[in-house]
């Protein structure tokens, strides 16, 4: 496990002498390694333990925000009970055990019957490709199919999801979510600063959705792009193993702050 390089060495030390830290972290890709299937999906042992670390600090909030469904992230993070969660990019909460669960309205729930009807119709049509139906969404899985029949099912669902005004489309890795709660991670962000009252933030993410995140950073935060592809991002580690190095190291670093 090799340690951050030099400039984000900086930024993590400066970061962890904040008085409120808040540590929001995306989970796959971040976390959890990318694998096949979604449902395999586990956190590092080592940034599990960086995130147990953390999370039990004084005037430090851990949180995850995942394109995942609520559900699906607290069965394959197992978080502990005091970290935050955001889920489907945004649209589902919870922040404490009187949160309220999402309620559609009437449209957008007809919205969402008429999405899923959609990208069935795209699965039926393009064989392999996968449905996941969320609380406030659907998605188009297309990691199991070769690039040729990937390209066509998005560039399918993508036309029959844009015939339905007041459904929100958003590109991920081998991935196409349509969505009937407009929202992003960079919201979902904002909303932690604001309910933590945090004074520094960090952010990790890897894929196009975390942009949003990586946008409404402020000075004095730090985000960190895990793996390969543009982003707005100020740091980047190589993978999920070069990230638990980060993560063990704003531990360490922020232990030692907050007991001075
Ligand atoms: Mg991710």
């Amino acid at each position: 496990m090799s340690a951050p390089d030099t400039e984000l060495q900086a930024a993590l030390e400066s970061l962890a002498g904040t008085g409120k830290l808040l540590v929001a972290l995306d989970f796959d890709g971040v976390l959890s390694p990318l694998v096949e299937h979604a449902e395999d999906a586990r956190p590092l042992d080592g940034s599990a333990a960086a995130v147990r670390a953390l999370a039990a600090l004084p005037d430090t909030v851990t949180a995850f925000i995942s394109g995942r469904a609520l559900d699906s992230l607290r069965t394959v993070a197992t978080p502990d009970p005091e970290t935050l969660l955001i889920g489907s990019h945004g649209a589902e909460t919870w922040t404490g055990p009187n949160q309220e669960p999402l309620q559609l309205t009437a449209e957008q729930a007809q919205l969402l019957a008429r999405a899923r009807t959609a990208v069935e119709s795209v699965v039926a049509r393009h064989p392999g490709c996968r449905l996941e139906a969320k609380p406030a969404g659907v998605v188009l899985h297309t990691r199991s199919v070769s690039a040729p029949v990937a390209a066509a099912a998005t560039e399918d669902a993508r036309r029959e999801l844009g015939l339905l005004d007041g459904v929100q489309v958003t590109d991920g890795k081998s991935v196409l979510e349509a969505s009937v709660v407009h929202t992003n991670k960079g919201e979902g962000i904002r909303a932690l600063r604001k309910l933590t009252g945090a004074t520094a933030v960090l952010f990790a993410g890897d894929d196009v959705t975390d942009e949003r995140g990586f946008a409404v950073l402020e000075p004095g935060d730090v985000g960190i792009k895990v793996g390969t592809g543009d982003t707005g991002a100020a740091y980047r580690v190589a993978s999920p193993e070069a990230f638990t190095a980060v993560l063990t190291e704003l531990a360490r670093l922020r232990a030692a702050a907050v007991a001075g």
